[in-house]
């Protein structure tokens, strides 16, 4: 177990190994040339120096243990270090996977220890030129090598595409389809009949090595299918994704911050028309603070759903959607959060040298790998229609009457406001269950965009609450207190509902769902006009945390998380 003393000198190892070795002038460099920063990378895992992978490793196996917080943590500073190289230490920990979650006790001595002892890099090889979201269209092959009646081995043949940390890998984890089914095997580099093509050129994380592999009847001995057993391919991946994708989740945290970061105080240097663009409220209220609200509610999800798998509740891919939910809100944020950094900085951004072009062309990748944002769009929306289906129409009406108490309880804090979206998206699902709309693709995966900002801004509201009560996660961000926390879940509630109602009425209404006499009995439903009448405030709100921000308050916010 890892404890908050361990992961705070943890954090601080990493940030001084970054400031020593990978200045911006370096990350600069490296981004232009193109290059993976390979010796670094080693140096990162390896557990004389860095080991920064010991952090996930069961201690049974030489590692400390870390838990899902532990490594949200550690996942957003490496992010703000860079995308590149935080995929390269992303892609051993996902590579491992299989294993961790697979693999026979004997093999996860072998294999993790390895892991551990010897700072192996490893890659994860799932998605093939053909079969990218969909896994199950996968064309590898393994071949069983027979001696009698049993099978001593296998002989893998097929393409890989786009894997991290494909050339300089020391061990492949390989989905290839038996007899039995898709199946992982643990490939070593080397291997004969293995080999990778040169590292892809591009839009962003540069710093990272993607590459395609060819595997051609190469051959591994039957104990190097994870788990011993044929088949278990699809459902073994499936298993981590709660947890793989919170991580990914807090690399859209990390990016977005990383440009904020440098926005932030540029716009305190910068003048125009006679005072610093910080004092403008037309800039900071468009490119910084409901930019800053979207990443803290993503911050929320993924800290409350780390807290629950830690607990011992994602057993099984049981927290798969609030993975899914969490990744896409963090990864959508973040993004929008890095553009905005560019226009942020005018001429400036859009050069090199001010780094965020350089932090948007890389955090663009956490909404594409491990699930694009519409794959997850279509994810949570399956798994909550048919809780909304269960529970007839009430799933979201009963989020929302506990949203109701704790503004009974704790008013101030936007509840009762993250209340009236979840109203609304229960009304919103039923009117497309009645009318049965989601026979339309597009509408089932726009609900799954309207859940995200719903169950984002619940949890918002619940960071608000225990950061009043002083009930933070030890381990938690500190960066803003439970003032500001309170201000900006009150800013991102009536952004969330205004989306849910605004959008859901427009796309009920666009797919013929709703007739012109129904019409008004519709808004009332989904509490348009009340909706509405929540926004008042909201300027004085963006002013606070604008001030929060820019520490113009008497209470200023710590310099770093
Ligand atoms: C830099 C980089 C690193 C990567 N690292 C790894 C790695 O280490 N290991 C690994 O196995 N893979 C890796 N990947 C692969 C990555 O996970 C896939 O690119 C991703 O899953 C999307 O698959 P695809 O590229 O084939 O796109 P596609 O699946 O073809 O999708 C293209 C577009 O269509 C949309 N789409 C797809 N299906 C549907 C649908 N049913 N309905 C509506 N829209 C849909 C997608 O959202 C996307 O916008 C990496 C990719 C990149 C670019």
């Amino acid at each position: 177990m890892v404890t908050n003393k361990v992961l705070k000198s943890s954090l601080k190892a990493l940030k001084e190994f970054a400031k020593r070795r990978l200045p911006d002038l370096e990350l600069i460099a490296l981004d232009e040339r193109d290059e993976c920063p390979l010796e670094i990378i080693r140096d990162m895992c390896a557990p004389d120096k860095l080991g920064i992978q010991l952090l996930f490793i069961p201690e049974e196996y030489g590692g400390l243990g870390g838990g899902t917080f532990d490594f949200y943590r550690i996942c957003e500073e490496l992010a703000r270090i860079d995308l590149g190289v935080a995929t390269a230490v992303f892609a051993t920990f996902l590579g491992s996977d299989p294993i961790f979650f697979g693999a026979t006790p004997e093999q996860k001595k072998l294999w993790i220890t390895r892991m551990a002892d010897e700072g192996q890099i490893y890659a994860y090889g799932a998605t093939e030129p053909d079969a990218g979201s969909d896994l199950g269209a996968l064309k590898s092959t393994a071949e069983r090598v027979m001696d009698g009646d049993k099978i001593v081995g296998y002989k893998i043949s097929g393409l890989k595409q786009w894997i991290s940390n494909g050339g300089i890998a020391d061990m492949y984890t390989i989905l290839a389809a038996t007899p039995s089914g898709p199946t992982w095997f643990v490939v070593e580099k080397g291997a004969k009949g293995f080999s990778y093509d040169k590292p892809e050129n591009k839009h962003g994380i540069r710093l990272s090595n993607t590459a395609a592999l060819a595997l051609d009847n190469v051959y591994v001995d039957a104990n190097r299918v994870v788990g011993c057993v044929e088949g278990q391919g699809l459902i073994q991946a499936q298993m981590v994704f709660g947890y793989t994708r919170l991580m990914v989740a807090a690399f859209g945290l990390g990016g977005g911050w990383a440009a904020l970061d440098r926005a932030i105080p540029y716009s305190t240097k910068r003048i125009q028309a006679g005072a610093p663009l910080s004092e403008k409220q037309g800039y900071t209220h468009k490119l910084i603070v409901p930019h800053v609200a979207r990443l803290e509610a993503g911050r929320a999800y993924i800290e409350e759903t780390a807290e629950r798998i830690d607990a011992g509740e994602g057993e099984n891919g049981k927290l798969n959607t609030e993975g899914a939910i969490a990744k896409f809100m963090a990864t959508e944020a973040g993004n929008a959060a890095a553009e905005a950094s560019i226009q942020a900085l005018g001429g400036y951004g859009y050069t090199h040298e001010y780094m965020v072009e350089k932090i948007k062309r890389d955090v663009k990748i956490t909404t594409i790998y491990e699930g694009t944002s519409e794959i997850m769009e279509m994810t949570i929306s399956r798994d909550r229609w048919q809780l909304h289906l269960k529970t007839r129409g009430q799933h979201y009406h009963e989020q929302a009457r506990a949203m109701e108490s704790l503004h009974a309880f704790k008013p101030g804090l936007g509840a009762n406001i993250a209340a009236l979206s979840l109203h609304a998206l229960a009304e919103v699902m039923e009117k497309c269950r009645a009318m049965r709309l989601t026979r339309h693709q597009h509408i089932l995966l726009r609900l799954g965009e309207l859940i995200a900002y719903a169950e984002c801004a619940g949890s918002l509201c619940r960071r608000a609450a225990r950061a009043a009560d002083n009930k933070l996660n030890e381990k938690a961000s500190l960066r803003f207190d439970a003032k500001a926390l309170a201000a900006l879940a009150r800013v991102f509630a009536r952004e969330a509902a205004l989306k849910v109602t605004e959008e859901g009425l427009r796309w009920v209404a666009g797919a013929d769902g709703v007739s012109d006499s129904e019409m008004a009995a519709f808004e009332a439903a989904i509490g348009l006009n009340a909706i509405h009448r929540v926004q008042a405030g909201l300027l004085a709100d963006m002013d606070y945390v604008a001030d929060v921000l820019y520490n113009r308050v008497a209470k200023p916010v710590a310099a770093s998380a």
